[in-house]
């Protein structure tokens, strides 16, 4: 038997009482019950967002989600503007193509955020744009895009902006309401603490105006048809009762918590890994915008990381995220998010620093870790 560690951004571990949820009999949807139990479900819901809308769950992946925005809120022939900084931006170039938008695409160097002015200069060049398509924290690179300034040029302009915010939501604060974010999505499987099926979306008023008014062919993810069902704590389809049960449970477990103390822990523990990364001489992925729930690092020269991330995974039972495209076998990604704390980044650091040693690289056993532990001190209880 080797225990495995799952330190991967996305799927991310599932707490005992979540699972414990997820097991229970199955009701009907139809039901009193099952109505009682989404109603407190959406509350929360609305709590994560930072909204006064409604939060609509979809049976889906993330990225189920994120087609549901681009096909309700943009007809064919709408200029957007794509910020593609990663594997995740591309996946919006790909969504509105597929549905016929005309994108423009600012490229951001992996590992880089967007900057601001570039968002500004192609909005003032475009005055036709309808929408801005970003991420909050683009996973693939491990950096995070200045959403909150970038919501401050779209709010006084006719472009809704629209988030994935699948590891930024519930992983720091991302306040829809308060920022001006017209679209924001996320998915249950990264900071929710529940296994992967569950997509998130809410919309701004402004936004649920312009679906109204938008013809774009949809069916299964028709937002109006499923918030009306919502508002009803109902479903226009049968919903994904168990992960429903897991959710109510979930967002229980992030009430009693408290969203500060959450999202303190994903950044000491994102610190505290960026500590002992730079500790054992490894270069970051980014260095300068860092997202607080992956850490990108770049492995030594003459370090196969995809050799080193399969040895991680299949004989010490630790599994990372490697690198995508051309980062591939370049670099490791581990993540602090949902339920992970201090010790899982001490295991990480640890098996990191082993595995290097492994693999020829000469490493002082303890370094990374005595230096994630003192940045894991100052949270200490008295
Ligand atoms: C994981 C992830 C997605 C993809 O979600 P799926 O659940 O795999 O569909 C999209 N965007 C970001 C930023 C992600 O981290």
């Amino acid at each position: 038997m080797i225990k495995q560690l799952l330190l991967a951004p996305g799927p991310t571990p599932v707490p005992a009482r979540v699972r414990a949820a997820i097991a229970r009999p199955i009701i009907h949807h139809r039901t009193p019950q099952f109505g009682q139990l989404f109603g407190r479900a959406r509350e929360g819901l609305r709590e994560l967002f930072g909204t006064a809308s409604d939060v609509v769950t979809l049976s889906a992946s993330g990225t189920g989600a994120m087609e549901a925005a681009i096909v309700n809120c943009f007809a064919p022939g709408d200029k957007v503007l794509v910020v593609n900084g990663g594997k995740f931006g591309e996946r919006w170039l790909k969504l509105a193509q597929t549905y016929s938008l005309v994108p423009i695409e600012l490229r951001v160097e992996w590992g880089h955020a967007v900057k601001v002015d570039d968002v500004e200069r192609v909005l003032g060049e475009n005055p036709d744009i309808r929408g801005v398509l970003i991420q909050g924290s683009e996973t693939s690179t491990t950096a995070c895009h200045p959403v909150e300034q970038i919501a401050a040029l779209t709010r006084t302009r006719d472009v809704l902006l629209v988030v994935d915010g699948i590891t930024a939501v519930g992983v720091y604060d991302v306040p829809m309401d308060k920022w001006g974010i017209d679209v924001l999505v996320t998915g249950s499987q990264k900071a929710m603490m529940l296994p992967p099926g569950l997509a998130f979306i809410a919309l701004s008023d402004r936004a649920w105006q312009r679906a109204a008014s938008v013809c774009q062919p949809r069916f299964y993810f028709d937002l109006a048809r499923e918030r009306a069902s919502q508002a009803k704590n109902s479903t226009a389809y049968t919903p994904a009762i168990s992960l429903i049960f897991g959710l109510d449970e979930a967002l229980t477990m992030m009430r009693e918590e408290g969203y500060p103390r959450i999202y303190a822990r994903h950044a000491r523990c994102a610190q505290a890994t960026r500590a002992a990364a730079t500790a054992l001489g490894l270069k970051l992925l980014a260095p300068d915008s860092p997202s607080p729930a992956a850490t990108g690092a770049f492995m030594p020269e003459g370090v196969d990381g995809g050799k080193l991330h399969g040895y991680l995974r299949d004989k010490m039972g630790v599994a990372f995220a490697g690198g995508q495209d051309h980062l591939k076998g370049k670099i490791l990604r581990i993540a602090h998010i949902g339920y992970m704390g201090a010790f899982d980044t001490i295991d990480a650091v640890a098996a990191l620093e082993m595995a290097l040693r492994h693999f020829g690289h000469p490493v002082e056993l303890g370094r990374g870790v005595g230096a994630a532990q003192e940045v894991l001190m100052s949270a200490l209880p008295d």
